[in-house]
């Protein structure tokens, strides 16, 4: 069974991210750019499929610059057979990037097309819902771990105080969480090996952006604790601070 596994590039999360001077965007000076962890779920997914059916190919794709070759070198040596980029230059929205996506995947042979559930950073869990709308097929969000049937796929879904099980039919497009994908790492054989495996370019189909960043802020900084004197007074003053300062009753 073939797999399509859409990967995007992101800041290591690690990273301390800083504004630029438009304030819309990142300063990208200094920083680390990585596969976002979840799309390193659903390679290993993908992965574990191949290994199961004994058979088929893992292809990566990602819609982004010329540095995310780097990206998809990253999940070539972790096993991935093949990967293309479709490079786009200027800012895409989450539609724009799943019109692109869907294009390059509608005559696609996979059966299953793998998403992270969302990109660190970013969070809008939009990319993968969207390229099954656009594609006509069934969609399972957040699948912790799956298995086939004949000619459907079996997804666990951890939910609020359980699992759901759901069956989608083929092809499909999953969007996973860990669950039981714990990410492999790249083996020094697997890192040489992804210098020779066939990365493809095309420019992505581009549509504008619907969506604009507007402005971007760090997050409000906590003001410091304080510890009051174990007195007979303690409580009046904590309570005070509460009402006054706190604005919490
Ligand atoms: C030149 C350029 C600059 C950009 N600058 C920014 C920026 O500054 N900030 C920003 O938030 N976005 C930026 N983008 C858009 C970015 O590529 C996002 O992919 C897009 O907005 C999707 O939204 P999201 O990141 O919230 O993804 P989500 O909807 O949260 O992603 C869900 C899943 O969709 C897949 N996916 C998401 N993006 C891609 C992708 N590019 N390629 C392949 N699969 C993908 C992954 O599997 C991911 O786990 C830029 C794109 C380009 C080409």
């Amino acid at each position: 069974m073939n797999v399509s596994v859409c990967i995007k590039r992101v800041p290591d999360t690690e990273a301390h991210i800083r504004i630029d001077q438009t304030g819309t965007d990142i300063d990208n000076g200094g920083i680390k750019y990585i596969i976002s962890p979840y799309d390193e779920f659903a390679i290993e997914a993908g992965l574990r499929v191949k290994e199961k059916m004994e058979g088929g190919e893992v292809s990566l794709l990602t819609v982004g610059t010329n540095e995310a070759q780097e990206t998809l070198r990253n999940g070539l040596a972790m096993g991935a057979d093949k990967a293309t980029l479709l490079r786009a230059d200027s800012y895409m929205d989450g539609l724009g990037t799943a019109k692109a996506l869907a294009v390059e995947l509608k005559d696609s042979d996979a059966q299953l097309i793998l998403f992270g559930v969302k990109a660190a950073g970013s969070d809008q869990q939009q990319v993968g819902p969207m390229v099954a709308t656009l594609l006509g097929i069934s969609c399972v969000t957040e699948v912790s771990s799956f298995e086939f049937g004949d000619g459907v796929v079996t997804c666990h879904r951890e939910i609020e105080g359980g699992i759901e099980v759901v069956e989608a039919d083929l092809p499909a497009v999953l969007t996973i969480t860990k669950g039981e994908y714990e990410p492999r790492y790249a083996s020094l054989k697997g890192i040489m090996a992804a210098k020779r495996k066939p990365l493809e370019e095309r420019e992505a189909d581009f549509s504008q952006p619907g969506i604009h960043i507007e402005r971007l802020s760090e997050p409000t900084t906590r003001g410091s604790g304080c510890i009051l004197e174990d007195s007979p007074d303690a409580v009046a003053e904590l309570v005070r601070l509460l009402r006054e300062e706190a604005n919490a009753l």
